[in-house]
């Protein structure tokens, strides 16, 4: 049987680094079709994540966001106007209805990237969607996912994806594998998908907890992670700040197959693969963005490396003990 891997059972082994400075590093990514990233961070189609905020914000770091779908054309072809022209945005369609409508409306308001979002993406049903959006707009960018084996992202890849998110199950506030028994572990997802010699880019999507397993999914192959919750909890995200008993300051974050969000955006639920939570208050997206920054271009020092591609060709890995990785964070005892 398969064996599995996910970022906490890894580590990257420390390397002889000849780099003086963090400011040596690039984190800039082409992401095809004129579409470059100045930093390797999407933000998630999600409706207590990305929108018209967020895309401004993370556009201004070097980021992109991916504005969701659950909303009307128009709502979603505002949010993407009000950017203006140089803010680097998506636009996140489904497979099915008016989503080739969509996508055209999205990117006349200016949308770089269409990203056709559903849950299992190795299907016949994104097969047509790629086809149609290649026959209205032949020169975008198609975001295409998600998909959990390598397999099905050279699929994608074939069927015209130019850039696949991969992970099913992953994401912090996804019940998938409990409600269906399907997925495969993220890291071991990004390890398999890399072994492809299609030229789609690899977004790492769902479950990255940390700036660490963000350096994780960049050496295992990802060419940009995308975030949900370390997002969601930021001055950009959609929603309003709220107090808990205990005075914590906290924004509601909700997976887009939860039952909550199912019933806002099509008034019933369907199958629910996913819970509604909240996440702390994390303050100013650019703090919380330059802190991950911070991180990535460490990690990128730590194994030596100059740039992810060469973090990618160096990284060493070693996989952990239970008792490896409690000692890999804060565990200093008080008595
Ligand atoms: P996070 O960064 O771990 O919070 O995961 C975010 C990712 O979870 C998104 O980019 C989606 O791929 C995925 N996702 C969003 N909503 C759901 C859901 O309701 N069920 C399962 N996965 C979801």
């Amino acid at each position: 049987m398969q064996k599995g891997l996910t970022y906490d059972d890894v580590l990257l082994v420390p390397q002889y680094s000849d780099i003086e400075s963090r400011s040596e590093v690039s984190l800039a990514t082409d992401f095809s079709r004129g579409v470059e990233l100045g930093l390797p961070i999407i933000a998630s189609p999600m409706d207590t994540v990305s929108e018209a905020d967020m895309a401004g914000s993370l556009g201004e770091l070097g980021g992109l966001s991916i504005i969701h779908r659950y909303n009307s054309i128009e709502e979603q072809s505002a949010m993407i106007a009000s950017l203006g022209e140089n803010t680097l945005v998506g636009a996140a369609v489904g497979v099915s209805g008016d989503f080739a409508d969509r996508a055209t409306s999205a990117v006349a308001a200016g949308a770089k990237v269409i990203c056709i979002d559903v849950a299992h993406g190795h299907h016949i049903l994104m097969k047509k969607a790629i086809e149609k959006i290649r026959e209205v707009l032949p020169n975008i960018h198609i975001m295409a996912g998600n998909v959990a084996t390598l397999e099905g992202f050279n699929d994608l890849a074939d069927w015209g994806a130019d850039s696949i998110r991969c992970n099913i199950g992953g994401g912090s506030i996804c019940t998938t594998r409990v409600q269906t028994g399907h997925g495969v572990p993220g890291l071991e997802t990004i390890l398999q998908c890399a072994k492809s010699d299609r030229n789609a880019k690899i977004i790492a999507d769902g479950g990255i907890k940390n700036s660490g397993d963000i350096v994780k999914a960049l050496a295992a192959g990802a060419d940009a992670v995308m975030l949900g919750s370390l997002l969601a909890g930021t001055d950009c995200s959609p929603g309003t700040i709220f107090k808990t008993e205990s005075g914590e300051l906290r924004k509601t974050y909700r997976g887009m197959a939860s039952a909550a969000a199912q019933k806002d955006w099509r008034g019933r639920v369907a199958s629910c693969e996913g819970v509604s939570s909240s996440v702390p208050y994390r303050g100013k997206l650019a703090d919380v963005v330059k802190e991950l920054e911070r991180g990535i271009r460490s990690g990128l020092s730590y194994s030596g490396a100059r740039s992810v591609k060469e973090l990618q060709a160096k990284s060493q890995w070693l996989q952990q003990s239970n008792a490896s990785t409690t000692e890999s964070s804060a565990h200093i005892r008080l008595r």
